[in-house]
């Protein structure tokens, strides 16, 4: 990008944008051809060989998708960056290209219930030793570290009860012993928090949630050391979760707008898990920006605004539940966060159906939670919602 320190909301409109497109065009194209033709094949030969920037196959590299990378690499200040069909394709490349047998990763007990799977069912069987701390217990995570691992994977704010991890910290402990530090940033967005800058080594995304902030379409990205997203890159490559040209362009188009969004889903969320606090038929409100949060004081030095998640327990149990969501209005009861409109739903159907009641326990989340990831609704609106379906219990 040939702007000087362009800010996020510039950087997320222009970044990979600064090329002339195919006639002039002012959008970015959406190239859907899965290959790209050469007449000299000498320059076919450099381009397949790295030599010279291009591209081949769309399993590959592809015009469209390359302006998403450039995005999330500027925005997250990474030297190179990559992309996956899902959030999943992206979690599952990176370790399984990371890790190998005799190798060992050091994560927590709170990571996406996808992830989680990964680290209890799939990692395993490949003689891959898989160590998981209590999610907020730096001492624990530090202790484990100093034992020697080649990948320390982190989420931080988790899903679904808004844990916070200090990423300074944790990365520090881990460049000691030589390990690759990865964190999944799909919760603060790269508007609010972007680990890099404090020690990360890779950041993944869930392009599928805030970033393309739509719900419709889904991708993972993946940005931070050239070396490593290489490595990763090679990997996927083969393996084949390629992210293709029609799914990346409405996840650019919605990364257009991604700090408009953020910025007024930081103060709505702020502002409603303020109201739920203080609610009679609550027990328990869980968000990062509220002074009580366990993570605050970590999060106030690594995120600029606290996300657009936040997630309650009622007073009550599981039948609570099932009374309370369906009277809400402004919402879609659906297994998904970050859109412009408001999503609900309880981890028992949503983030962490994998599991059973007794492994949601243990992860610490009560069956009487909901996780709700405000949109971009007028937040007066929310409120209202909250109180009339909180009156009706
Ligand atoms: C949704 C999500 C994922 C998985 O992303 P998909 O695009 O659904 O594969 C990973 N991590 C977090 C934190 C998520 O919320």
């Amino acid at each position: 990008m040939d702007l000087l320190n362009p800010k996020k909301g510039t950087t997320a409109v222009w970044a990979g944008e600064t090329d002339r497109f195919f006639k002039g065009a002012t959008t970015v194209p959406v190239v859907n051809s899965v290959a790209f033709s050469y007449e000299d094949l000498d320059e076919w030969y450099d381009v397949a060989t790295g030599k010279t920037s291009g591209h081949i196959y769309s399993r590959n590299t592809n015009p469209t998708v390359h302006v998403l990378e450039e995005k999330i690499r500027l925005l997250e200040g990474a030297e190179a960056a990559t992309s996956f069909a899902t959030g999943m394709g992206a979690i599952s490349n990176t370790l399984f290209a990371l890790l190998g047998p005799g190798k060992r990763v050091v994560s927590v007990k709170d990571t996406y219930g996808g992830t989680s799977k990964i680290f209890l069912e799939f990692l395993p069987p490949y003689a891959i030793d898989v160590t998981l701390c209590e999610t907020t217990d730096h001492e624990a995570l530090e202790t484990e570290i100093a034992k020697g691992c080649d990948v320390v994977y982190l989420e931080t704010p988790t899903n679904p009860t808004l844990k916070i991890m200090d990423i300074r910290r944790l990365s520090e402990a881990a460049h000691r012993v030589g390990a690759v530090v990865v964190v999944d940033n799909t919760f603060a967005t790269p508007i609010n928090q972007n680990p890099i800058q404090l020690g990360a080594d890779l950041v993944i995304h869930s392009a599928t949630k805030f970033i393309c902030g739509h719900s419709d379409a889904m991708g993972g990205l993946l940005c931070g050391k050239a070396e490593l997203v290489k490595k990763v890159f090679s990997f996927r490559e083969i393996n084949g979760a390629s992210l293709q040209a029609d799914p990346a362009y409405l996840i650019l188009r919605g990364m257009k707008t991604l700090e408009l969004r953020i910025e007024r889903q930081n103060a709505s969320a702020l502002k409603i898990a303020k109201y739920l606090k203080t609610h009679p038929a609550i027990e328990d409100v869980f968000y990062p920006g509220l002074e009580s949060h366990p993570g605050h004081e970590i999060a106030r030095t690594q995120m600029s605004g606290y996300g657009g998640v936040l997630s309650f327990a009622l007073k009550g149990n599981y039948d609570t539940v099932k009374a309370f969501l369906p009277k809400l209005k402004l919402v879609h009861l659906a297994a998904s966060l970050g859109s412009v409109s408001t999503l609900a739903g309880p981890p028992r159907t949503t983030s962490h159906v994998e599991l059973s009641e007794e492994q949601r326990a243990l992860l610490g989340i009560p069956e009487s939670l909901i996780r709700y990831s405000v949109g971009i609704e007028n937040v007066e609106d929310l409120l209202a919602d909250l109180e009339q379906a909180l009156a009706a219990l």
